[in-house]
């Protein structure tokens, strides 16, 4: 039945168009053909296994790369990003979602909070590219969700669970940093969700996840911009095909490989600046 407050005019002003609210022409982008010469130089410089349902820090310098791989299985990651010398400065699922979609994928750029708004990371490769959007609606790398947490556990379903994302990356940073538990849980932010398939229900538009696609081998890879200290979580979803936050769910861990590129093959770049704005607010 139609709404009684429905206004004559509902349908012209409705059908009115929509406006991408940040036009991607003057988004300054990556110099992606020097990032893939540079790719094909890469030399390891350190493996970190994540143990499923649990959490791992890594530094990543700027100019080098970072991969997280799939291994063993289908496996979800939380990923957080800090300025490796500034802990406010970290990566900003909001702005990020808002300056490219709700997905992310290869040559987008990982934005950090205000008032640095700079890229943190820019991804080089991601093997899952091929998925696009599914018949759902879903899509990988999302950064619409939060991270699984023991408070909305607590309030939704009762009980105390301690390996849900924002336990295992308060964790990893508190040991990462010699930091109480406590306040590195204040630096905890949204994540971005990766090898996750999420999207919005077309109906009723409610936040959903389905079954991974990824499989071991398939891995998404990042260009450090600034110095960064990472915390990746291995969420006790698994592939994040029905449960989370409990022990129900499959998990396996994931692989995070920090790869360093040839002396010259960064000739000319140089980390990003955080922005100029002076941040007087018209006072
Ligand atoms: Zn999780």
């Amino acid at each position: 039945m139609a709404d009684p407050h429905e206004p004559s005019d509902a349908a012209a002003r409705r059908a009115k168009p929509a406006v991408v609210v940040y036009p991607n022409n003057t988004l300054p982008h990556a110099d992606m053909e020097m990032l893939e010469r540079a790719r094909r130089t890469l030399t390891k410089i350190a493996d970190i296994i994540v143990p499923p349902r649990d959490a791992r820090a890594f530094e990543v310098p700027a100019g080098c790369f970072f991969r997280i791989v799939s291994v063993d299985g289908p496996q979800v990651g939380d990923l957080n990003l800090w300025n490796a010398h500034d802990l406010s400065e970290h990566f900003f699922s909001g702005k990020t979602r808002a300056l490219n979609a709700t997905h992310v994928g290869k040559g987008d750029r990982l934005w950090s909070t205000l008032p640095n708004l700079r890229p943190m990371a820019t991804i080089t490769h991601d093997t899952l590219g091929w998925y696009g959007f599914d018949a759902d609606g879903g899509g990988i790398h999302d950064v619409i969700g939060t991270r699984c947490d023991p408070y909305t556990n607590r309030l939704l379903a009762g009980g105390d669970y301690h390996h849900c994302c924002h336990s295992n990356l308060t964790r990893a940073l508190a040991s990462a940093r010699g930091m109480d538990p406590r306040d590195a849980e204040m630096h905890v932010h949204d994540v971005l969700n990766v090898f996750m398939c999420t999207g919005f229900t077309h109906d009723t538009h409610q936040y959903f996840m389905k079954a991974s696609p990824v499989r071991p081998g398939d891995f998404i890879e990042f260009f450090a911009e600034i110095d960064l200290l990472g915390a990746l979580s291995t969420c006790p979803g698994g592939d994040c095909g029905s449960t989370h936050s409990s022990d129900t769910a499959k998990c396996y861990p994931l692989k995070v490989e920090v790869l360093r590129p040839d002396a010259n093959a960064l000739a000319g770049w140089a980390p990003p600046q955080r922005n100029p704005y002076p941040r007087t607010h018209g006072l």
